[in-house]
């Protein structure tokens, strides 16, 4: 066995892993990687189907986003932003800030983000919305024990407080003793929605569901029941386009805009984790109905949104980002709000109005310096034109997916793409956790050079944004290749 491989299996502990299964096998070894492409220590080649799960943007040793460290390698690493600023947190700060200014701006009614708060990862931007929203609740709203509505399946990260506003039972039910309560309504995931009476098809779900939207009418029945315990919530936390770790399962077109009028009707704050959405993840199609009829590009230039929210008109008061932040090649996350909660936090000092939050690397010089660098990428035209090409090839070599008989759904979002196996296409029945399958399927793909990890039963295609035509095709053969080995049924192809 490999030096680095024996090493791993002695010292390491891997995350979400049956160790016991993981002491079994020889690990692969990455030693390097280049564009969508890692290598490990035996020289042999992978794709990155899944983008280094869901931080990598523009491809591993990005020449512009390395030339980025390396200037910055060269002055400073890391100097604490606990009474000290520094240049490229406050560049990549004012960055951010236009990045989220929607546009057209008119079209959105609520406040504009304004400031930037920085943290380590998903989970810590997550905790960072959770506390300003609690307490700004708390000092604005005269709400006792605010308390945050999510949705069913929610995942925002494994720490205490992002757990407590997840609802996967099997991540978080150990820990309940730990934790705080929050209320979860039906997310929209039509290809199981037991208000959708359209009988399954070839076809993604939301294309030829039958309903009455009323996964909408839940969200209002929660808010208004909410109210009348005459403790209303205090902020609705969802995250827009697609719910990732749930399942990859994504909402259909108008959904997001009308559950969020619901919360603002009710005086719900709205915190949008678009930890893996943003950056672009989520498409370059504009689904804001508001978009004007004659087809003219709005003034204030075209609608070319990086955050999910953005597609359908909505802006949160609270923008969580981290994975592709630094084109993912460091830890590092942004929790973005607007000057009202901030002003909330103002006072004298023995007010004691402060937010007292805070972590070691807050601010940090390289993630910062990586995060101008990604940013610059993925505002210019070829960014944005392989990010559409991208998008269709995906959708075209999809389709070849759909003659297996255990696929059961295929949903795509821009970049972000979720295959949900099944028993059999024709129930929508679904396999036991026990038998692994997505775990099967995706060894399969590994086998063929295509590295990628299931949710459940369902296997996630995320790719890097450099990925070429021919990478993208050799993925979803591998997919195609790997469901047909491992659930043995004959395909038609
Ligand atoms: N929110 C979402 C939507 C995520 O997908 C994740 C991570 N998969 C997190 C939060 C937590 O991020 P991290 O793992 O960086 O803490």
């Amino acid at each position: 066995m490999n030096r680095f491989a024996k090493l791993d299996q002695r010292y390491v502990w891997h995350p979400f892993t049956q160790m016991r299964d993981w002491l079994r096998r020889e690990p692969i070894v990455i030693s390097s990687g280049r564009g969508a492409v890692l290598r490990d220590v035996k020289g042999r080649e992978y794709l990155d189907a899944n983008s280094s799960i869901w931080t990598n943007l523009h491809g591993h040793a990005h020449p512009k986003i390395n030339a980025a460290l390396t200037r910055q390698l060269k002055t400073i690493s890391h100097s604490s932003a606990l009474g000290l600023a520094n240049e490229p947190a406050s560049l990549l700060a004012k960055q951010l800030v236009r990045a989220a200014d929607p546009v057209p701006r008119s079209a959105f009614r609520t406040p504009r983000l304004e400031k930037v708060f920085f943290s380590d990862d998903g989970s810590t931007a997550m905790e960072v919305a959770l506390k300003l929203a609690y307490e700004f609740a708390r000092r604005t709203r005269g709400l006792k024990r605010p308390k945050f509505l999510a949705l069913a399946g929610a995942y925002h990260g494994d720490t205490v407080g992002a757990v407590s506003l997840g609802h996967i039972d099997l991540f978080h039910k150990a820990y309940a003793g730990l934790l705080f309560k929050t209320d979860q309504v039906m997310s929209p995931y039509c290809y199981r929605c037991p208000f959708n009476r359209a009988k399954p098809e070839r076809a993604d779900a939301r294309d030829y569901r039958q309903c009455n939207w009323e996964c909408v009418g839940k969200v209002e029945k929660k808010f208004a029941a909410q109210k009348k315990r005459q403790n209303p919530y205090a902020a609705f936390v969802f995250e827009p386009l697609m719910q990732g770790a749930a399942g990859m399962i994504p909402q259909p077109a108008g959904w997001l805009r009308r559950v969020a009028e619901i919360a603002r009707g009710h005086g719900a704050q709205l915190i949008a984790d678009e930890v893996m959405t943003g950056f672009g993840r989520t498409g370059s199609e504009f689904r804001l109905q508001e978009a004007p009829a004659s087809g003219k590009p709005p003034k204030g230039g075209t609608p070319n949104p990086l955050f999910a929210s953005h597609h359908e008109g909505v802006q949160p008061d609270f923008l969580a980002l981290a994975k592709g932040l630094t084109g993912g090649c460091l830890p590092m996350a942004a929790t973005l709000t607007t000057q009202r909660v901030f002003d909330a936090f103002l006072g004298e000092y023995e007010e004691f109005k402060t937010f007292f939050h805070g972590h070691s690397f807050t601010g940090n010089q390289l993630g910062a310096a990586a995060g101008l660098a990604s940013l610059e990428l993925l505002t210019s035209q070829p960014s944005i034109r392989a990010r559409a090409a991208l998008e269709r090839i995906l959708r075209e070599e999809l389709s070849s997916l759909w003659p297996l008989p255990n696929v059961g759904d295929i949903r795509q979002v821009g970049l972000v793409v979720g295959v949900e196996l099944v028993r059999d296409w024709r129930t929508r029945a679904a396999f036991d956790l026990r038998e692994r399958t997505g775990i099967r399927v995706c060894e399969a793909m590994a086998r063929r050079g295509v590295l990628t990890r299931p949710v459940g039963n369902v296997v996630v295609l995320m790719p890097p944004y450099c990925t070429t035509p021919a990478q993208a095709r050799r993925m979803v053969r591998a997919l195609y290749e790997a469901v047909a080995e491992v659930l043995g049924k004959k395909v038609g192809k």
